[in-house]
């Protein structure tokens, strides 16, 4: 079946066992040649952003090494994306690990370059200062774009240790720079301590959707994705993933733990619940390995990613 697809397909636990092989992500070719290349898995191996525990540097390889479990069809949703979309793992970017600054340029450029080839870029992080850069390329793409922010922090602090980049600002950069519409903007999840209420009003001042954890709590998310879908209607939309929005009974792996997060079922509620959007990109963020003894939370961020995958404009469904 596989050798007869035009598009590339996962290498299958019949040609190779799970554990061997090369870890690239759902161990797909590795290519930096993007031409009629539909999507790519790209990693952003950097926790110079990041203001508790680190590690989030080792986060895409680790992703990559616990997505050899996912096959190509989704058993859940019926979505086939081997079937849809040619897709590659792009590896990694090369980032300047003494140099936030630079690091954010470097993003930049070659996201800039990705989406200039067409391809829709879904990347493995990496600390959440990344999605800043990343939405720089995207506007200068799309224009300000709809975003669906899943965390259990608002990240629109206005600097860290007085800096204006870091891992807990990107979002308030956003706004600032036009590069997200702030009345499409929905954060889902949010929750723990803080400094004061304007922690979320600043976003909800701004225009954002603010759907706290208790918001969330013992409910379906599916409804809530639905009216996100039509509130957002045909506008471009990025989603970003920061695990740490799962509760750490879940996803323990990861630098800013709070209690009382989603379940991985509203997880994928809330991925699922991108199907129909039109979503041109997304990201997967905080997995820190060193705090992840067991490999779960890398392992949930590579078949959240998965589900990404599963839920792009073009997506064949096979029920
Ligand atoms: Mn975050
Ligand atoms: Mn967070």
């Amino acid at each position: 079946m596989s050798n007869m697809s035009k598009f590339n397909q996962p290498l299958g636990a019949n040609d190779m066992p799970r554990f061997g092989g090369l870890a690239s992500m759902m161990r797909l070719p590795v290519s930096s040649d993007l031409t009629r290349v539909d999507v790519c898995f790209v990693g952003v191996p950097m926790d110079i952003g990041a203001s508790n525990r680190a590690g989030t540097r080792h986060g895409p390889r680790q992703i990559r090494t616990e997505s050899c479990l996912i096959r190509p069809y989704n058993m859940g949703t019926g979505a086939a994306p081997f079937e849809s979309f040619q897709v590659v793992d792009y590896g990694d970017i090369a980032v300047n690990t003494f140099n936030l600054h630079a690091t954010c340029d470097i993003i930049t450029d070659e996201i800039d370059h990705i989406l200039a080839c067409e391809t829709i870029p879904l990347i493995l992080g990496g600390d959440h200062t990344l999605t800043y850069p990343v939405l720089r390329s995207f506007a200068k793409k799309y224009g300000p774009v709809a975003l669906v922010h899943v965390d259990a922090h608002a990240d629109t602090s206005e600097a860290m240790f007085g800096e204006k980049v870091a891992h807990g600002t990107p979002f308030r950069r956003a706004v600032e720079e036009n590069l997200i519409i702030p009345e499409k903007t929905f954060q889902i999840g949010l929750r723990g301590s803080g400094y004061s209420p304007e922690d979320y009003n600043w976003g909800r001042n701004k225009g954002f959707e603010v759907h706290t954890a208790e918001m969330c709590w013992h409910q379906s998310l599916t409804p809530l994705m639905s009216e996100i879908r039509h509130k957002v209607g045909p506008t471009p939309v990025y989603l970003s993933f920061d695990i740490d929005s799962l509760d750490p009974a879940f996803a323990p792996g990861t630098g800013t733990v709070e209690l009382g997060g989603l379940t991985t079922i509203q997880g994928l509620e809330v991925v699922r619940g991108c199907l129909g959007m039109n979503l041109v990109g997304g990201d997967l963020v905080e997995v820190s390995p060193p705090y992840d003894t067991t490999g779960n939370t890398a392992l949930i961020g590579s078949q959240l990613l998965f589900e990404m995958l599963c839920v792009l404009p073009g997506i064949k469904i096979n029920r």
